[in-house]
């Protein structure tokens, strides 16, 4: 029977590899509980994909950055847990609320939260955020006490319930430096003030992928990994496969062009690269509006079992391989790994190419690329 022809481009996910790495990841860290953080539509695999998948890996939690992200899940119909730590001010909070989808809050929220939960005549489930250093959300140690004060009247009035205290790293992709010891110590000490005020929440969690799998005196009550579910390193030095995790997103193309050109031609807007030699070209039909970085050069692809090098910048729709030879066997319709799959590529692999790392190359895989689910 003739083969059927794949979509011309796809990020082929493997649900099978998420449920793999939650696994992995869990069996780290038991007994703490494991939320999967599929905010940004799962890392760029798709949330309620990844989300399922991660759950049925063993995730206890989900997490995501917008409360827009969590209703999105629940309109799935996931009834798991979910926690939404970022806000606006035009964040539905009676909606978060209605659908039992528990909130960080950093200071300013608690008062919305709490007008919210009294409206519904409903507790809000609340998880406070303490800034360690990271110095990006979560209350400072100094406001700390009032935040805490704030809270636990609220929690009286039967407003809200305090499930949680959280933090999150800056640092902890690199293990050696002394700043993950210090966020440690300021969380522990932010503990020993909420026990003060009697606030000694079921759920204290700071881990993130890189302290789940480095650092167990960060795993409290549970840890919130993001990149490793999907099978990425958070590491310069270990891969995916040294973490004993799988790669859950491969993309993938077929070759679009292939010809010959002389020495001494340019290739690409700019004409940053000039072939030293006469070669093969062969154009991969992907660019920066499907999310490969435009600055990404010499960055590996997989065509028939060898790895190429793209030359040039990277364009809207495409980009160009250099096939080192010009008697290539490469034709047009070869498949092109870009990363993932059998190709040993990791995504961090472009991230390096592009001066960025794999968590930026996965998430931004653009919505053009379909999402072929194995
Ligand atoms: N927790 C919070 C608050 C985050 O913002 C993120 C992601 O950035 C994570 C956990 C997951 O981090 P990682 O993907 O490094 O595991």
């Amino acid at each position: 029977m003739e083969q059927t022809l794949g979509p011309e481009r796809a990020a082929v996910i493997d649900p099978a590899a998420i449920r793999h790495n939650v696994r992995t990841i869990a069996s780290y860290v038991h007994p703490a509980k494991v939320m999967a953080a599929v905010k940004a539509e799962g890392y760029g695999h798709g949330a309620v994909t990844a989300a399922h998948a991660a759950l049925e890996g063993g995730a206890d939690w989900l997490g995501t950055a917008h409360v827009s992200e969590a209703l999105a899940l629940r309109a799935a119909g996931i009834q798991a847990p979910i926690l939404a730590w970022l806000h606006t001010r035009a964040t539905s909070f009676a909606d978060a609320i209605a659908e039992h989808i528990d909130l960080g809050v950093s200071g300013w929220e608690i008062h919305p939260v709490a007008e919210a939960a009294e409206s519904l005549q409903r507790p809000a489930r609340v998880h406070l955020k303490i800034d360690t250093g990271l110095g990006r959300n979560g209350c400072t140690i100094e406001d700390w006490p009032e935040l805490l004060r704030t809270a636990a009247e609220y929690q009286e009035r039967g407003l809200i319930s305090i499930e949680g205290i959280f933090t999150h790293l800056a640092v902890a992709d690199e293990p050696d430096r002394r700043e993950t010891d210090e966020q440690l110590d300021l969380y522990r000490r932010a503990l020993e003030v909420a026990q003060e005020h009697r606030i000694v929440p079921d759920l204290r969690h700071v881990a993130n992928t890189p302290a789940a799998l480095s650092r167990p005196d960060a795993h409290f009550d549970m840890v919130r990994v993001g990149v490793g579910v999907y099978g990425q390193s958070p590491f310069a030095d270990r891969t995916t496969e040294d973490l004993g995790l799988r790669p859950a997103m491969e993309l993938r193309t077929t070759v679009a062009n292939v010809k010959r050109v002389p020495a001494g031609q340019g290739v690409s807007y700019g004409l940053t690269h000039r072939l030293d030699q006469p070669t093969a070209l062969a154009l991969v039909p992907m660019g920066y509006a499907d999310g490969i970085p435009r600055v990404a050069v010499h960055a590996p692809v997989w065509i028939r079992g060898r790895r190429y090098q793209s030359v040039g910048r990277v364009a809207m729709d495409q980009f160009v391989v250099d096939l080192a030879e010009l008697d290539t066997e490469v034709s047009v319709g070869d498949e092109v790994v870009i990363f993932g799959g059998d190709s040993g590529i990791e995504a961090a692999e472009w991230g390096a190419a592009a001066g960025t790392n794999n968590y930026e190359i996965i998430t931004r895989i653009g919505e053009r690329v379909p999402r072929l689910v194995v």
